[in-house]
């Protein structure tokens, strides 16, 4: 069985268009409106010979009811079923609450969790992502997944375990 590789964060936080950069498929759908990907989304990847697969969840948001509860819950599962967690936070937009509320969550998980700061273009990123190393979930990786930037160190640093 390949290994398999969990986006989890909140709405918004860009999940799809990381999924889309590992997988160059466009079958996520991106968009402006936070939780569109509602259900799992599985893809394949590969990184230097390494063949992984990549599953696009629609997100937590905290507080869920109704299709936000059913997002949610896909995203558990999502995490219950991978060997490596990619716990993306927004580096634009700061620390939410929600995100406190997922770190609490994987906080109590066994799994190897790697917090990823994106959408870091533009902007200070070590300055502004500092603030996430209160999640307490260890070093803050930086990308902009929308141009690939940290990506490959983001991939070198979480699969070479596996
Ligand atoms: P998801 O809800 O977590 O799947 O987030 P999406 O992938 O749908 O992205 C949400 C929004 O963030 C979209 O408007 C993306 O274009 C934008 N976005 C994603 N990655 C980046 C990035 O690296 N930099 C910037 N500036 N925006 C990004
Ligand atoms: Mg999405």
């Amino acid at each position: 069985m390949l290994p398999v590789v969990a986006l989890v964060g909140r709405p918004n936080v860009g999940k799809s268009t990381l999924f889309n950069r590992l997988t160059n498929s466009r079958d996520a759908l991106v968009a402006d409106y936070p939780g569109l990907t509602r259900d799992r989304k599985y893809g394949q990847a590969k990184y230097e010979g390494l063949q992984f697969i990549v599953v696009d969840t629609g997100g937590i948001s905290g507080d869920e009811q109704g299709i936000d509860a059913e997002m949610a819950e896909q995203s558990l599962l999502a995490i219950d079923e991978a060997h490596v967690v990619l716990f993306l936070v927004d580096a634009r937009a700061g620390l939410t609450p929600a995100d406190i509320g997922i770190a609490n969550h994987l906080r109590k998980q066994e799994k190897t969790v790697y917090v990823v700061a994106n959408k870091v273009d533009g902007i200070d990123g070590d300055s502004e992502t500092a603030e996430f190393y209160s999640l307490g979930l260890g070093e803050i990786s930086q990308v902009a997944a929308a141009h690939g930037r940290g990506v490959t160190q983001l991939l070198e640093k979480s699969l070479k375990p596996l």
